[in-house]
């Protein structure tokens, strides 16, 4: 599968802005971006030449943005858009709302992970549960009311008690109910556009996929 193995700060400093890859360490000053404020590449900063951009790299940039703030591979953010396209309503918010409902990003909302690449190890590595039974498959996706949990057994993992005790790092969004002690929650309503706080202008991705 052709995700992302490499340096990941190098992917934020790419896109110019926090995508919030690596947990607690991007609420430091080790942040690859705060440390280097600049596109990654052999020869440092460049000096002030700016160039045009495009239309088309305006929208190559932001698909890319949120591509990687999910941690998906080009295949899967383009088949989790074409699932999306033919759905009523819009079609950008409609592809956020697919996207924060995979199982991989519920586990990093509820807290139960530090980041989206560490929920979806938590899922690839059986330790999620929905309504009560063992789902290994990121992708899936959650529907209002079904329950997301840790097994019992994997409740005392170290990762797992400091991203919960970490979980200052902002109360859960709206849509979700988490009850920390027993570490599961569940989904109250799929979520509306505004309701997702990721700053992107998602009408450019579905404009570069419709040319
Ligand atoms: Fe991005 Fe986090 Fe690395 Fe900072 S520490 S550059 S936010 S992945």
């Amino acid at each position: 599968m052709a995700r992302h193995t490499g340096p990941v700060c190098k992917l934020c400093r790419r896109e110019g802005e926090k995508l919030f890859l690596k947990g607690t360490r991007c609420l430091t000053e080790k942040c690859g971006i705060e440390r280097k404020p600049y596109a990654p590449g052999q020869h440092g900063p460049s000096p002030g030449r700016r160039r045009k951009v495009s239309e088309y790299a305006r929208q190559l940039r932001e698909k890319q943005k949120v591509k990687r703030t999910y941690g998906l591979s080009e295949r899967q953010f383009r088949t989790t858009f074409d699932k999306v396209r033919h759905l009523p309503g819009v079609t950008g918010a409609n592809l956020l709302t697919a996207l924060e409902l995979r199982l991989d990003n519920i586990v990093y909302r509820m807290g139960f992970a530090s980041s989206r690449r560490a929920g979806r190890q938590l899922v690839r590595h059986r330790h999620v549960e929905v309504n009560g039974r063992v789902v290994d498959v990121p992708s899936y996706q959650v529907r209002p009311n079904e329950e997301v949990g840790l097994s019992e057994g994997s409740r005392d993992l170290a990762s797992v008690r400091a991203s919960l005790e970490a979980l200052s790092r902002g109360a859960p969004v709206s849509w979700i109910a988490v009850d920390t002690k027993k570490a599961s929650g569940r989904v109250t309503e799929r979520p509306t556009r505004d309701a997702i706080p990721l700053v992107a202008q998602e009408q450019l991705i579905v404009e570069l996929y419709s040319k």
